[in-house]
């Protein structure tokens, strides 16, 4: 009989969406009327369509491989072909971060890239990791038995962590704009964690799927803006947001040709290499014409496309935010996010605020307490649905929490 490893045994039940789902129902089975009346504000996942350029790319893509000169098979090197990584290194380029083809590495998206990374680093580590935080983080750690530490992110630090100066950690998930709590690290935040990273011979695993959301100046698309970087961060990206790839599957990674970690016996080994070693070994490459449309996202006719969908989002997270600035509620997000990270009104926890807001306004979020201890008492609210319906939502909220 095979062992498990029994780390999975663990991991804690993936119960948030699970219970958000039966909670509705219930509510729904009490109140049939209410059925059509419900608003969901808590769906993670992008609800417009794929831009209209990206899709005759893709299309366009499908059809060379059903001809025998331009069929395409397994791509060479798996990393991505040229065109897609030149598009990418230009895009950088575009915000001043210097970041050459040859450091990109194509996805099929984010979440892979930031659970898979870990495998090229000992179990033995001590990661660290914010808390509230996206789920893959802790998990995936969690699966090889590595021991995880928090950074605090609360109201007093506006929910971007600081790093501690008297805590080691070797490896660090940032996230920025972060999911769940949108706020944004400034340039010199972030360079504070470059300074603790380097301090600790650590590496920074950033996740940036939401830099197309940023609008302030101050706030980095890429922790290649910041000083220092290059010598301990990887930045994992993604098509996902920005575009509406959650079903298409892209994004990127990028590791520094410069990056190295000392083995046991001193010599240093290349990051790139290593992680180039692990995909050749377990991944073959995302789909031509998938690369094809991701590469239309970074062509001017893409950008001007898909801002058309993001300014919908954004503002739809303005109208959020306007409210709660009414209502004089605490929250972080709205600006450089899709996510609006609310403070309950009145003390209340997560899960409380949860059935009072479907009950009483018929308007459903996610309970902050599900993405870390840290979220209790914190609610996170999104910008990913309909004008009208996110409109209403609002008013619903306004109307509730104004008595
Ligand atoms: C949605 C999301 C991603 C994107 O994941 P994909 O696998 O590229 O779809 C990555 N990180 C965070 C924090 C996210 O919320």
């Amino acid at each position: 009989m095979p062992k498990l490893n029994e780390n999975f045994l663990k991991l804690e039940k993936n119960y948030l969406f699970i219970n958000i789902a039966k909670k509705i129902n219930a509510f729904i089975e009490a109140n049939p009327d209410k059925k059509d009346n419900i608003i969901r504000m808590g769906i993670g996942d992008v609800t417009l369509p794929i831009a209209p350029c990206v899709v005759e790319a893709v299309k366009k893509g499908a059809e060379e491989m059903g001809v025998k000169e331009t069929f395409k098979g397994y791509e060479d090197s798996g990393t991505g072909y040229d065109f897609l990584k030149e598009a990418v290194a230009n895009y950088y380029k575009s915000f001043g971060a210097d970041v050459k083809p040859s450091e990109i590495r194509i996805s099929d998206g984010a979440k892979s890239d930031c659970g898979n990374i870990v495998d090229i680093f000992a179990d033995d580590n001590v990661v660290l990791i914010t808390d509230p935080a996206y789920p893959v983080y802790v998990d995936s750690n969690l699966m090889s038995g590595r021991k995880v530490i928090y950074a605090d992110c609360t109201k007093e630090n506006g929910f971007c962590a600081v790093p501690d100066k008297n805590v080691h950690a070797d490896l660090i998930y940032l996230c920025s704009p972060n999911n769940p709590t949108g706020a944004a690290f400034t340039k010199n935040q972030l360079k504070a964690w470059i300074d603790y990273a380097i301090d600790n011979k650590a590496i920074i695993i950033y996740d940036a799927a939401y830099e197309a959301f940023i609008t302030e100046p101050d706030i980095p698309r890429s922790i290649f803006e910041v000083e220092g970087a290059r010598q301990c961060a990887i930045e994992i990206c993604s098509l996902s947001k920005t575009a509406g790839f959650t079903g298409m599957r892209c994004g990127y990674t990028v590791i520094p040709d410069e990056l190295e970690v000392e083995a046991s016996d001193g010599t240093k080994v290349s990051i790139s290499q290593l992680w180039g070693r692990r995909q050749g070994s377990k991944f073959n490459g995302v789909s031509y014409p998938v690369q094809c449309g991701a590469a239309a996202v970074f062509s001017e006719e893409g950008r001007e496309q898909i801002k058309v969908n993001l300014e919908y989002y954004k503002e739809n997270a303005r109208i959020i935010g306007e409210a709660l600035d009414e209502l004089g509620i605490y929250y972080t997000g709205g600006k450089n996010s899709p996510y609006i990270w609310l403070e309950c009104p009145n003390g209340m926890k997560s899960w409380d605020f949860f059935d009072y807001l479907l009950t009483e306004a018929n308007v459903v979020g996610t309970p902050g307490a599900g993405f870390g201890n840290n979220g209790e008492g914190f609610f996170r609210l999104t910008s990913f649905g309909d004008r009208e319906k996110t409109i209403e939502a609002v008013e619903r909220i306004k109307k509730l929490l104004k008595k």
